[in-house]
């Protein structure tokens, strides 16, 4: 082992070092390798922390290492550290091959002590710079390294300043800062401490306060939430010190290549005058803005443009600069790609393909579906005048205005008030989802990413935030307090389930609209996918939409959705209580000119492109009243009977009431999920699905003698036998045929695959398809034995949050299970015919992890929600893209 290297030079590493030299140390080397003025340094592996990790000490031999590397960047520098006069210094900061931006440890100053603090005086002429270098190190390294808390020393200072009547830290003086230093030492006796003279003893309890930070409460805390692995360890650099703090020609910056909230194409920073390290994000002083640098800092300005554009050349991304400026001159220390918010996210991917800095596919594979969802739910139009409230986790995204409520109950009936509520509670439980449905987002103090609230949230498309612990709900007095502020009924709060914050009062939302440049994104995704984009719509507003987004067909049109108007819903129950054929069929005869123009209208919609249209598949008894409220009705109705108090046509309704009664009673199932619906109703009574393929035919023809273009596929749900699709299509066919006749119509029959025998027998069922649609909803429901409305209210949480469902398959597909039949299903069904068009129609089909699988197993389409399809375009592009770059790298 001893021929290991534990340390690099910057000069000797580069930014595909990453794993070895963490993201900090990486960036610092390739800076240098490209001509940056970085300041000298060297970095420790993320190797020498693992080993650190498991032995409990620093490696034998580390510190020989480092000190020969501490000698090579003193002849760079010209300073000798620990001489007296003229003493280098350096920082030790951590830097992990994954940002974790504030959470481990940095030392600056590292070197001084009451001999070199006289030298660096000295040697710069500056001796209140050189007191304020040395008291930060006093105080950093008390806190740091020694875990005295901030405060202790941050109280001192005020102290100090009031007792001067000082404002802010620059206008301490010389001997203000001995005093404080004074003060620092004080401190560290109370707690029987010392601060180590020796400047090799500092550096070298630094550096191991640096490999213990990556096992910080704070640091395991945000691996865990960010899914960090905890073995990969920190690196640790030591870079020469440069001082912003050398007086009003210093200064210490960051800045942004680009603008991170716009994207805009401008260099974006903020500096503070004669400061040190992390005063420009602690919020001691008003930060300045760039406009003030040109004429400050004009040269240090210049260099900053010039070094923002090589970065941003070199990289092709919009990048993040930590920098200094000491007596004019500018020094980098620090780079990585920069976070930005998504819509600055997707402008910066078109605009830098248009620059020429990356291809279109790059492009594509930046902007994350997360991005395009966030931009897709309504957002706070931010004005600056948010009053907010408080944080919580952000569970499922979008904003949402509304007065509180405080119970599932009151919710119900505030909504039928026509009010806009939020529900807030403590946690909610399976007894809230009637409240849920109604509300327009949740808020809960406890609760994490996989609580109830948070899960039926995400199922629902509601926005919610949970977990926000900082306030506290008083169910029984309808009270929820945040902080000193009581809040009731009668207040109204916005949340934010996008970024987990939540504010007083009704702000303003942006609804979601696919801007310029997504839509951009979106035309190049097309280029690019291999798998079709269609829609679930059940009217022709949805078709509208679903084109307008970028939707090349419908794959699932649910026709009982037209059976609910209320024209209609009388002759449906009609229909359904017939006794006979004849008179079931009087019914239909009225239902077929309403079905004709809602197909018609359907068809004009959707001129040129596919549409799949499902013939009725729930259970008769849903067009029903319940059981309850019928039995409610008759016992109104019997008591006014008894007292003698009856309307003159209560006789009849009574009678009518009995009739309905009968009927549900006869429909009633045990299990409506697995009972008496979709083909089965079909065949039992075939008139249902032969009124709707006549009105199928008849809208088609229709259609084309506008000039429209129809391709209607007509599609029977919830086979799981050949035989059941093999009779119904033999039937439908011939109804479909005599109409289409002459009429130059195509058409083609195919079944919904949903149910696991049929995916099984998708060979002998493909005999008789000309398409295969997956309904991942039932198919999950019946692979699982879970029905979805009962996993999600009750039970899916649970599963999720103690892992025994790595995810929620009724969100995105089950590989293993659900996912293992589909491919069985293509492969069989292909045997028997090679060219059988297969899609998915379930909710998942807007998931992007679902649509990577479909692309895998070749599937034709996916369909989705209209406002899903901006998310499945772009996504089935970056499965096809991740699909080459895995084949060319092999
Ligand atoms: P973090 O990872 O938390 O950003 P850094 O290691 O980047 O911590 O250090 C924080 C800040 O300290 C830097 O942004 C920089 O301003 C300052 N700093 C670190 N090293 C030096 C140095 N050698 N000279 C001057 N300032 C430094
Ligand atoms: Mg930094
Ligand atoms: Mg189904």
């Amino acid at each position: 082992m001893g021929s290991e290297k534990y340390v690099y030079l910057f000069e000797d590493g580069n930014r595909e070092m990453k794993d070895l030299l963490g993201g900090k140390g990486a960036g610092l080397a390739e800076m240098k390798r490209i001509g940056l003025n970085v300041p000298p340094g060297f970095t420790i592996t993320t190797a020498t922390c693992r080993q650190y990790m498991k032995e409990g000490k620093l490696p034998d031999g580390l510190m020989d290492e480092v000190i020969r590397n501490l000698r090579k960047i003193e002849q760079q520098s010209g300073k000798r550290f620990g001489d007296r006069k003229n003493p280098l210094l350096v920082s030790v900061r951590s830097g992990a091959p994954i940002s974790m931006p504030g959470m481990m440890d940095t030392i600056l100053n590292v070197g001084l002590n009451e001999e070199t603090v006289n030298g660096l005086a000295d040697a710069t002429g500056n001796r209140r710079f050189a007191l304020d270098s040395y008291r930060r190190l006093i105080q950093m390294f008390g806190n740091v390294v020694l875990g005295i808390d901030k405060g202790e020393f941050d109280g001192a200072l005020e102290d100090l300043k009031t007792r001067y009547g000082l404002k802010h830290d620059v206008d301490l003086n010389e001997e203000h800062l001995e005093e404080l230093i004074g003060r620092y030492f004080e401190i560290y006796s109370k707690h029987n401490l010392t601060f180590p003279q020796d400047p090799m003893e500092q550096l070298k309890i630094a550096i191991e306060a640096v490999f213990r930070s990556w096992n910080s409460e704070r640091a395991i805390a945000y691996r865990e939430i960010n899914k960090i692995p905890d073995d990969m360890g920190t690196a640790v650099n030591i870079v020469t010190m440069v001082f912003g703090n050398m007086g009003s020609n210093s200064a210490t910056g960051v800045a942004f290549t680009r603008d991170p909230n716009t994207g805009e194409k401008k260099l974006f920073a903020e500096y503070l005058i004669n400061a040190q390290g992390e005063d420009v994000v602690s919020g001691i002083r008003t930060p300045r803005k760039i406009e003030d640098m040109a004429r400050e800092l004009p040269d240090a300005f210049s260099d900053l443009v010039r070094c923002s554009e090589i970065l941003e050349k070199h990289y092709a991304n919009m990048m993040d600069i930590e920098f200094t400026v000491e007596r004019g001159k500018l020094f980098l220390l620090q780079t990585r790609v920069g976070k930005r918010t998504a819509k600055a996210e997707v402008k910066i991917a078109v605009d830098m393909v248009k620059e020429g800095l990356i291809d279109k596919k790059e492009a594509i594979m930046r902007v994350t579906p997360h991005v395009v969802d966030t931009l897709l739910h309504p957002q706070i139009r931010k004005t600056g005048n948010e009053n907010l409230l408080g944080k919580g986790l952000a569970a499922s995204p979008g904003a949402a205005v509304g007065s509180l409520v405080f119970s599932s109950d009151r919710a119900v009936e505030l909504s039928k008030e026509g009010k806009k509520v939020i529900l807030v509670r403590p946690e909610t439980t399976a007894d809230d989802v009637r409240g849920m449905a109604v509300s327009e987002g949740f808020l809960t103090q406890k609760g994490g990413m996989t609580s109830h609230a948070a899960v039926v949230a995400r199922a629902m498309g509601k926005p919610a935030v949970v977990g926000a612990e900082g306030i506290s709900v008083d169910i029984k007095n309808r009270i929820v307090t945040v902080g000193n502020t009581r809040l009731t009924e009668n207040d109204t709060i916005t949340i934010d389930g996008t970024s987990g914050k939540f504010y007083l009062g009704a702000l303003e939302l942006e609804t979601a609209s696919v801007g310029k440049d997504l839509e951009q994104i979106l035309s190049w995704s097309d280029e690019y996918r291999k798998l079709g984009v269609r829609a679930n719509a059940n009217t022709p507003e949805e078709a509208e939409l679903a084109r307008k987004n970028g939707a090349e067909g419908i794959g699932l049109a649910r026709t009982e959705r037209m059976f609910l108007g209320n024209d209609r819903i009388p002759v449906v129950r009609a229909m359904i209580m017939s006794t006979t054929r004849e008179e079931r069929e009087k019914y239909l005869d009225q239902l077929l000119p309403m079905q004709i123009s809602d197909f018609t209208e359907f068809f004009r919609t959707m001129d040129g492109l596919p549409v799949i249209i499902r013939l009725l598949d729930p259970p008769l008894h849903e067009f029903l009243p319940d059981k309850e409220s019928l039995l409610n009705e008759m016992s109104v109705i019997r008591l006014r009977m008894e007292k003698g108090e009856s309307n003159a046509n209560d006789p009849q309704r009574m009678k009518e009431l009995e009739r309905i009664l009968d009927t549900v009673r006869r429909l009633e199932e045990f299990n409506p999920m697995l009972g008496f619906r979709g083909c089965r109703v079909g065949i039992a009574y075939p008139e249902i699905y032969e009124m709707q393929v006549r009105a199928i035919i008849t809208a088609a023809i229709k259609a084309k003698e506008e000039g429209k273009t129809i391709i209607p596929e007509i599609m029977i749900p919830l086979v799981g036998h050949h035989n059941e699709l093999r009779i119904l299509r033999e039937h439908l066919q011939k109804i479909a045929d005599d109409l289409a006749s002459g009429k130059g119509i195509t058409y083609k029959f195919g079944t919904m695959v949903e149910i696991p025998r049929a995916c099984l027998t998708a060979g002998s069922i493909a005999e008789y398809a000309d398409f295969f649609s997956f309904g991942t909803n039932d198919l999950t429901q019946m692979t699982f034995g879970y029905s979805r409305d009962d996993a999600e209210g009750k039970f899916m949480h649970t599963y999720l949050e103690r892992k025994i469902l790595p995810e929620d398959p009724f969100k995105s597909v089950d590989v293993e299970g659900v996912g293992e039949l589909m491919r069985i299903a293509v492969e069989r069904g292909r045997r028997t015919r090679p060219d059988l068009e297969i899609g998915i129609c379930g909710e998942q089909g807007g998931d992007p992890d679902t649509i990577y699988f479909c692309h895998e197993i070749g599937l034709d389409y996916v369909s989705s929600s209209p406002f899903r399809i901006p998310i499945a375009r772009l996504s089935a592009a970056r499965a096809a893209i991740a699909e080459e770059r895995s084949k060319t790298s092999d």
